[in-house]
Formats: structure tokens, C-alpha cells, sequence
């Protein structure tokens, strides 16, 4: 079933188009499942799940690619440049900082990113303003030439994301960006079309999601 929900939203988005899996908390089974329908490329909403998902099986599995598409905390970036290949949802030059600090300590691979844009300035919400976009662009390729590769965006749930979709593609040509991370179940043929080179597609994958852990005070 998973692998047939797979096949029809390969065959919609096109061969140059990329299927993020976003596996938050969803059940063992499913992930066995997709995975022996050849998915290998995942987003992790939260560091600690996804080592616990990912860690045991990380070795074992070639061309697997893990992409955080959940919000960083600084005390977690050794650990997430540890696991993580790509950090789409970088914000902050302190963010970058702890990052940057975290590879020079830990000696793995850095990881590659894109910025994740507030496209609805919502007050809520993680990424940068298109205001402030240019300076981190900036500051990323200043500290760590080659790393950035795009830009990623979530586009408020009440609005019609198209033009989000536009102007988030609009800002990665100006910025000489070729990664555009645009497009979840309810808009991922839309956003494919409007030049995403990656949907994070969950629910529509998957199926529903279980509920949320506990809240840990
Ligand atoms: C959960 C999540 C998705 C997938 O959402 P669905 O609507 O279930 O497809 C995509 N991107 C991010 C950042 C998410 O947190």
C-alpha cells in the first residue's frame, strides 16, 4: 500500500523532481515498508527521533539520505551534523555558528543547507524574513563556502501556497541557489510544477501519523 502511494507520487512529481519521505512519528512497520519499496531519502522533523529511527539502521543501508526538515536547537547541532546529511531549516547566524563549531569538533562531513524562509512572516513561525534572507545567504557562504545549496519553505496553512511556492523560487534564482524544498500532501504536485526540486510528503506517504508524544515539561 505504502509502496503504491509511493509510485503514484513518483509518477505525478517526475523523474527530476525528489521524494522526501517525511517519517515523523510513523510506526516501524511503515518504514520497513517503504524502504523495500526503495525509498532511501528521508525528512526528520526532531534530532532525537530521528537517531532513534535512523541510528540502528544508518550502517546497514546504502544511499540512505537524511534531510532535517524540523527546527534546530543549537545544543543539538553536534548531534544533528552527526546524523544529518542535509539541514534544510537553517535560520540563524548563531544557528550556523553551532554548526560550523560542531564539524570542526566532530571532524564528519558538513552537511549541506538550505535556508528555510518565512514566505508568510508569520510570528510563529521558524525561518528567516525575505528581508533578512540576503545577509544570511551572505554569511553562510562567507563561513562555509560550498555549503549552502537552497532554500525550503512551509507556507501558512490558510493561504494558497502557490504563490509562496513562486516567490521561494523567485528568491533561490537570485540568490544562485538550485535547491527549492517546497510542497507537503496537499500541494506537492503543485509546488513540483512550480520548479520544487524536493516535496516532503507525510501523510500522503505514509498514511496518518500517530498522535504526539507526551509533552515533556
Ligand atoms: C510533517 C512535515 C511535512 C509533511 O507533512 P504532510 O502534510 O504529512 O505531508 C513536510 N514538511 C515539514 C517541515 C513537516 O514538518
Amino acid at each position: 500500500m505504502i509502496g503504491e502511494a509511493r509510485a503514484r507520487i513518483l509518477g505525478e512529481i517526475g523523474p527530476d523532481v525528489t521524494l522526501v519521505a517525511a517519517s515523523k512519528r510513523q510506526p516501524d512497520r511503515r518504514i520497513e515498508a517503504i524502504l523495500s519499496a526503495g525509498q532511501r531519502v528521508f525528512g526528520e522533523n526532531r534530532v532525537q527521533e530521528a537517531e532513534t529511527r535512523w541510528g540502528p539502521r544508518k550502517a546497514s543501508l546504502t544511499g540512505l539520505e537524511l534531510r532535517l526538515i524540523g527546527p534546530l536547537q543549537t545544543n543539538k547541532a553536534e548531534a544533528a551534523v552527526r546524523l544529518f546529511d542535509v539541514i534544510e531549516t537553517l535560520d540563524r547566524p548563531k544557528l550556523l555558528k553551532a554548526l560550523v563549531a560542531a564539524v570542526e569538533r566532530t571532524g564528519v562531513p558538513p552537511p549541506d543547507l538550505l535556508i528555510q524562509v518565512n514566505t508568510g512572516e508569520e510570528p510563529q513561525k521558524a525561518g528567516v524574513t525575505v528581508a533578512e534572507l540576503a545577509n544570511l545567504v551572505a554569511l553562510t557562504r562567507e563561513m562555509w563556502p560550498g555549503r549552502l545549496v537552497g532554500l525550503m519553505c512551509i507556507p501558512p496553512v490558510e493561504e494558497p501556497a502557490g504563490p509562496h511556492f513562486a516567490l521561494l523560487r523567485q528568491l533561490a534564482e537570485a540568490h544562485g541557489l538550485s535547491q527549492l524544498s517546497m510542497g507537503m500532501s496537499a500541494d506537492y504536485a503543485l509546488a513540483a510544477r512550480l520548479g520544487a526540486t524536493h516535496v516532503r510528503v507525510g501523510s500522503g506517504l505514509f498514511g496518518a501519523r500517530e498522535a504526539l508524544p507526551p509533552a515533556t515539561a
